[in-house]
Order: C-alpha cells, then structure tokens, then sequence
C-alpha cells in the first residue's frame, strides 16, 4: 500500500481519516505499508494492512489467520462484527472470490466492453482519479489503468490480488478490500466512480448507490449499470436499443414477454442455487453454457456471450449470488435525481435490459 493513498482512506464508520502503524514495508517502485494498522482514533477501531492491501472486511481475522498470529496484538483492536458481517455478506465474499479466482483473466474484449458501458469516452480517463466500486479480478480497473487514470479498485473479495502486477509498477492502481455499502474513503474525492454490474448483488442497491453518489467530486461523473427488470411494457418499449440490434423493435412485444418469463425461470431457478456448494453450482453451469449456443432458446439461460468459457462464468455468475435484484432505467434515473445528478447518457442494449447510466455531479 502506498502511503499517498492514506489521504483517501477513511474510517468506512465514522469517517475520520486513519493512521497507520507500519508493521513491516517492501520496496517495489517505492517503499510501501506490507503489513500494519490503520487506526481510526474517532472508534478507536483499527483496520489491518495484509499482503500490502488495507481490509476494511470485519470477517478478515479468519481470511488471514496467520497474520493475526504473527500479530496477535492487532485483533485486540480490530473493528467491527464478524458474525453480523458473515450472515450478510459472507456469501457474496465467498461465492464471488471463486468466480473471480477462476476467472480467465484480462480479454481482448475488455476495452471495448469497459468503454462502452461506463459511456465515458475514451480520452476523458487520462489523470483522472477513479474508483471501481466492485472491481472482481479488475479485468476494468486494468483498462482505466491503461487509459491513464489512478485507480482505485475495491472489492469485497481477495480476488482483487490480480492486480498486484500492476500495484508493484505503477504509482497509479491502489486496491483496498471492503464494503461498498460503508466505502472506507472520504467524501468527494473521485473525478470517476464506476460500478458495473455490481450494486445489484448488496442488500440494498439504492442504498449501495447513495454511498457511492457521496464519493463524487462536485461535476465529477457517475457510470452505473444493474440489472433490468422487465417493468412496465410503456416504459418498456421507450429503453434504447444498440444499432445492431434496432431490428427487435420490430417485436419489442414478444421481447418483453420474454425478459418476463426468463425472470420468472431466473427467480424460481435461484431459490435452490443459491443453497447449491458453490463449486457444484460452477459445474452445472456447464450445461447452461452449453445450451447458450442454440438459438432463440439461448435468451433463457444467462449469458448468450460467444465465449463458453464467459458463457460459464456469467451462468454461474447469475446463479450464485444470495443478493440480486432488478430494476429498470426509470428507478436507477431516480436514484440519480435524488443525489443531485443530471443524466448524461443512458446504455443501449440488446435483448434483455441493461439500465445504465452515466450521470453528472451538480457543481
Ligand atoms: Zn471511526
């Protein structure tokens, strides 16, 4: 962990900025916090450095026991509830570390990908302080990095390892461990926030979006995609569709009663995936891989990708999660009215919605 990014850090519970105590430093490009604590004075709450990264995740005594018993003094003065933060998020942490630790890797794709769903055009990343508010492996936070922003890529999950190539040469990627529904950051510090694809799995997506609304700069922008529901068939037929697919306004009916009926199957599905051992669920989801190359048929599994090796991994991804919910392009505008955003942009798509939207902080 660099020291410079202690000036972004925050008690994610009272928001008091933290000290560190350093355990012990490694020289890469510079000499960086290995291992230590980040003390909040306000709680007197401390939040451990491990493996270089700051875990803002109560449940990381048991993540990393060996750090604790090289330093037993440092759970003495750890913060918050491991079991209320198991019930809640444990899963999530668990089922999502194992996507993202047998996830390929980075994808030609995933420039593209990147810029066409956060809609913020390719030149505007350039020194631009940023935050990817759920960021897996960091298959994105990679891109950002490459267009020349700082970043700063949190996760829920260890998974965010991936991108210790990239900490250990550049002065410009941070990662930090923690919950995007209590952000371990000051307020009004990010140029860019982006989550893509991520709020939809916390308890709460409108309150996960609230957090991150309060981490934007004054004109700094907003870019968050969840996943649709079908709503209604009038606000329906009014989503904007990708120029490639501009021929299903054609039947823009039976689209509609498709997404319907694939949330039905998708609701009823999840009732026993979510019960299924994760490693189980991650081998049936072959079989949805597989029947994602048939046509037409395809739109009912959950992932119509070219790849099956995505194929599998966004099944498993839909399958697994404890938390998911839908929304339509009407509620996530609101969400951004009620945090004092205008709408700049909202994302096209194919078959099934994808409410994106890229938003403006007032000044
Ligand atoms: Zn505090």
């Amino acid at each position: 962990m660099k020291r410079s990014f202690l000036d972004l850090l925050a008690c994610p519970d009272c928001g008091t900025p933290l000290e560190p105590s350093i355990l012990k430093e490694e020289k890469f490009r510079e000499s960086e916090i290995w291992e230590g604590l980040l003390l909040c004075r306000q709680c007197a709450k401390s939040f451990p450095v491990i493996e270089g990264i700051p875990r803002f995740v109560p449940n990381v005594l048991s993540l990393f026991p060996e750090f604790f018993k090289k330093y037993p003094e440092a759970a003495k003065i750890f913060g918050g509830s491991q079991a209320d933060f198991v019930k809640v998020h444990g899963d999530t942490q668990e089922r999502f570390g194992h996507e993202w630790m047998n996830y390929p890797g980075a994808m030609a794709e995933d420039r593209k990908v990147f810029l066409d769903e956060t809609q913020v055009p390719e030149a505007e990343w350039k020194g631009k302080r940023i935050l990817d508010g759920g960021c897996g492996m960091g298959r994105y936070s990679r891109v950002a990095h490459e267009l020349g922003a700082a970043v700063v890529a949190l996760d829920l999950s260890p998974a965010l390892i991936r991108l210790n190539d990239i900490v250990k040469t550049s002065e410009r990627m941070h990662l930090v461990q923690g919950n995007l529904m209590k952000p371990p950051f000051r307020k009004e510090i990010f140029d860019i926030v982006y989550s893509i694809g991520v709020i939809h799995h916390t308890p709460s997506a409108k309150d996960t979006f609230d957090q991150l609304a309060k981490l934007v700069k004054p004109k700094g922008s907003l870019s968050v995609w969840v996943y649709g529901a079908p709503g209604s068939y009038a606000n329906f037929k009014t989503n904007p569709l990708r120029e490639d697919r501009k021929s299903l306004d054609n039947i823009r009916f039976i689209v509609w009663l498709t997404v319907w009926l694939r949330e039905k199957i998708s609701d009823t599905l999840r009732i026993f995936t979510v019960h299924i051992p994760h490693k189980i669920l991650y081998a049936l989801c072959y079989v949805l891989a597989a029947i994602g190359k048939i046509p037409f048929i395809k739109y009912l599994t959950f992932s119509v990708h070219p790849l099956w090796r995505v194929r599998l991994q966004e099944n498993y991804d839909w399958l697994t999660p404890p938390y998911q919910s839908h929304h339509t392009k009407e509620e996530l505008g609101e969400w951004f009215k009620k945090n004092g955003f205008k709408v700049l942009k909202i994302l096209p798509h194919g078959f099934v919605p994808k409410p994106g939207i890229l938003g403006i902080k007032s000044s």
